[in-house]
């Protein structure tokens, strides 16, 4: 299967069963990520479905593939350093596995889609040999800027056969928050079983399905998001490659993520824990093997959209001004699926400078520097990014002066004072 025709044909990007059930229809939306500048405001934007299947065989929650990766992430506007929340969880992963598998000078590290080096440039601290593989050339750039040595490219089974071949096979793979974004994950997860050593590790960070079910996060679904994995089908699709999870943890991360450790299924140094059991465990009492537990999602995600509409014109009629915070792209599922543009949120800010004088792709929000709210003095902030919910209320405590309230709309809008 090349990459191309993966996830066109309505099939199963891993089993390959045709996808039928609705997990949830989000409508038409425009790219998460493709921020528009003033000039294009005028022009015409593209919309993709964002309609979400499950497959009846083997469970895995996807997207169908509509824009080729290599339009989306070749440019990114995603800088993982620009989250203080995300480079502390970086810099205690690096701790704890560099303890637990006893890495060394002598070890190699590879993370893939390593973005600008957020997390390598830990293991560059400690004299430990990394490379980054990342396909967005501006943000490999920032990395390379700082030490942390980067191949710019896709990673699958091509590229893990050319670093093996070069002797660069690794002890430790890491793999956060890409794994989703893979629009072939058998080639993906192919690759890496080429590149690990014997005795090496995998770990790999994604969001957790049953948290995005259980806390209604349907705007952490995006076109650039293509598959959304519980532990038992990520466990599946490793198993399928000759890989076995023999560890799990739970993370806060992205409203609640998991993180899974995974070795050749024929190393017998690293036994099962318990904590794959007891996960598995309660996915199967959570329902994740029936259908049901899936489709009752879609009227759930309505109910959600009802409620923060209503919210948001009770406060229009009451003469109230309300910001953004954050302009990232679960902000931008939200607004698009409900429809709230400048009539309800009069502007947004980010601490991105490459965002700052853009606007959100379909709504058309403009976005600030952080500053514009001190100016403008709105009555609500609405925190777009709530997954860094306690993060932001803690920056923008000053809001309290004018007798601003903070508004997070995931899993139901609330108002914080
Ligand atoms: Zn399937």
């Amino acid at each position: 299967m090349t990459r191309s025709q993966t996830g066109k044909s309505g099939k199963c990007r891993f089993c390959g069963s045709p996808l039928t059930q609705t997990f949830v229809n989000l409508g038409m939306s425009p790219l998460c990520e493709s921020y528009r500048s003033q000039e294009q405001l005028n022009q015409m934007e593209p919309f993709y479905p964002l309609h979400v299947y499950v497959c009846g065989k083997c469970f895995l929650v996807q997207l169908e593939e509509f824009v080729p990766p290599e339009e989306i992430f070749t440019e990114y506007a995603y800088f993982s350093s620009y989250s203080d929340t995300w480079l502390s969880h970086a810099r205690s992963y690096v701790d704890t596995v560099t303890k637990r598998f006893g890495l060394t000078a002598g070890s190699f590290v590879v993370e893939l889609a390593s973005n600008d080096g957020y997390l390598l440039q830990y293991f560059v601290q400690k004299r430990i040999p990394v490379l980054g593989v990342e396909p967005a050339a501006n943000v490999a750039e920032v990395a390379v800027s700082k030490g942390v040595p980067t191949l710019v490219n896709f990673f699958g089974v091509r590229t893990a056969k050319e670093l093996a071949s070069g002797g660069q096979r690794a002890d430790l793979i890491a793999a956060n928050n890409v794994l989703a974004q893979v629009p072939d994950v058998n080639d993906f997860v192919g690759g890496m079983k080429v590149l690990l050593k014997p005795g090496g590790v995998v770990t790999v960070e994604f969001p957790h399905l049953v948290r995005l079910i259980e806390e209604n996060q349907f705007d952490t679904i995006y076109h650039e998001h293509f598959s959304y994995f519980s532990f038992g089908t990520a466990e599946r699709i490793f198993a399928a490659h000759g890989l076995v999870l023999f560890d799990v943890e739970e993370i806060p991360t992205h409203g609640g993520s998991l993180r899974i450790y995974g070795r050749h299924s024929d190393d017998r140094s690293k036994a099962v824990h318990d904590a794959v059991l007891r996960l598995k465990e309660r996915e199967t009492a959570y329902g994740l093997d029936c259908l049901d537990r899936y489709t009752s999602f879609d009227e759930k995600v309505r109910e959600t959209k009802r409620k923060l509409l209503e919210f948001l014109i009770r406060a229009k009629r009451e003469g109230k001004r309300i910001s953004g915070y954050g302009a990232p792209g679960k902000g931008n599922t939200l607004l698009n699926y409900c429809g709230i543009r400048t009539d309800f949120l009069d502007f947004t800010v980010d601490r991105n400078p490459y965002k700052q004088g853009k606007f959100l792709p379909g709504t058309h929000i403009p976005i600030h520097p952080p500053e514009k709210i001190q100016q403008e003095r709105p009555d609500y902030v609405m925190i777009l990014p709530w997954n860094f919910k306690d993060e932001i209320v803690q920056q923008l405590h000053y809001i309290r002066e004018w007798g601003g309230k903070f508004v997070v709309p995931i899993p139901e809008v609330t108002v914080i004072p």
